[in-house]
């Protein structure tokens, strides 16, 4: 088999079509083909507004500086995260805040009611892989502390949060986030190589939100070179500069129009890699949710590390060397020199998070694989971790049925973290 990387991106004839067509008709910024990706993408996720911008990064700072928060305000966010999230409340000048994950590896709404103080102003829940947070109560625990949420939807572009697209919220009972950010980098289920969308149903915020993303003036390039005669505007705000060019909106466009099919070839994969390592007490599948649609972004898979002979960077390890690429998602915000000060703070704890990173593992998992190439990855990780069983002791194969909180004899107490 030859190398199956972690990720490829699938770019169709239609892309390449599109982003031609752009360079030929003379507008290359932000401009028609931008408008109409921004109205499609709204009308996939079902919200009332949606902004183009260059990333999530970007998205997720526009979204926190166009709600007023910054210096003394705090924002809480989970550990199991890329460094972005953080990033864009320091940008603001606020201060991260970190609660813990839980079993399904998002943040845990009772770790968020624990950290909640009267500086509390916003609360960032990452969708981690595309599996949707529990956001009824995050909507629950911010309306009654009168927070905002910011989702960061970088990996749930088709995900369903019992029944509604992320992005909706949840329109029969009234609640909904604030602004939710996506993101389009080379390696996310939709991608224009890199990019981003902020999408809200409040017009005031997505005013403030475009204002903001071009400069701060009073209208965007579209408007200002669209109408020749007008050459006027102002800088009303201190603005950045995150605006999505038409030619990056010329690949999405067409990366929308597919997103249902590659979901849809996601999910046969991820089913796939459910059936055939099924049963292998050694290996904890990606946790799933029954009222939720799963955009099958990672594909993240745990190691009872203390049932295996080898630890996780030597499965990375034999992994590449039956050609396979894999990756971890994420390194905890904590173990970042950067983030150190902030996150060991003692408020910050988050042992869940400690605990589940040595043990993960995220596997190839994209559209622009092949069924036999999943089969191989899926047979190579059932392999060599049949040829890493710790078999030797009878005691090992007894505490596979004890009860997680019994004491288990020494040396095997890490059998059922
Ligand atoms: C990729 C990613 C981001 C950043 O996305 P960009 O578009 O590259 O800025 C933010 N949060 C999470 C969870 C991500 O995986």
């Amino acid at each position: 088999m030859s190398f199956i990387p972690f990720h490829r991106p699938s770019i169709g004839e239609e892309e390449i079509i599109e982003v031609v067509a752009t360079l030929r008709s003379g507008w290359l910024t932000t401009g028609p083909r931008t408008a109409q990706f921004e109205n499609e993408f709204r009308q996939y996720v079902a919200a009332h507004h949606a902004l183009a911008v260059n990333s999530c990064t970007a998205g997720l700072h526009l979204a926190l500086a166009a709600l007023k928060i910054g210096p003394g305000d705090e924002v809480i966010t989970t550990p199991l995260t890329f460094c972005a999230t953080v990033n864009a409340i320091l940008q603001v000048g606020a201060i991260p805040v970190l609660c813990d994950v839980g079993s399904d590896g998002n943040i845990d709404p009772e770790s968020i009611a624990d950290r909640i103080t009267e500086r509390s102003r916003a609360i960032i829940p990452v969708h981690v892989g595309g599996l949707p947070c529990k956001m009824d109560a995050i909507w629950s625990l911010a309306r009654r502390h009168h927070l905002s949420v910011v989702e960061d939807a970088a990996h749930a572009v088709g995900s369903y949060y019992r029944g509604e697209p992320i992005g909706a919220g949840s329109p029969q009972r009234g609640f909904e986030s604030d602004v939710v950010a996506y993101s389009f980098y080379a390696t996310k289920n939709l991608t224009t190589g890199e990019g981003g969308m902020v999408t809200t149903h409040d017009q005031p915020l997505l005013e403030s939100m475009r204002s903001l993303c071009l400069h701060g003036i009073s209208k965007d390039a579209w408007n200002r070179y669209g109408d020749h005669g007008n050459w006027f505007y102002e800088v009303r705000a201190q603005g950045f500069k995150y605006n999505l060019s038409d030619i990056l909106s010329a690949i999405g466009i067409h990366q929308l129009r597919r997103q249902e099919e590659f979901i849809k070839v996601r999910t046969q994969y991820a089913n796939l890699y459910h059936r055939t390592l099924a049963d292998i007490p050694e290996l904890e599948l990606p946790p799933e949710s029954s009222t939720c649609r799963h955009s099958w972004h990672l594909y993240i898979v745990r190691l009872n590390l203390g049932r295996l002979t080898i630890d996780r960077d030597e499965f990375i390890r034999a992994l590449r060397q039956r050609n396979i690429g894999a990756s971890v998602h994420f390194i905890p915000i904590p173990l970042h020199p950067y983030f150190a000060p902030y996150a060991n703070l003692a408020c910050n704890q988050c042992p869940r998070a400690l605990e589940l990173y040595p043990r993960m593992v995220s596997l190839p998992l994209y559209p622009a694989m092949s069924e036999e190439q999943v089969e191989y990855v899926a047979n190579a990780v059932k392999d060599i971790i049949c040829t890493a069983r710790k078999t030797k002791t009878i005691a090992a194969t007894n505490a596979v049925r004890q009860p997680r909180t019994a004491k288990l004899p020494l040396g095997i107490s890490e059998a059922v973290p």
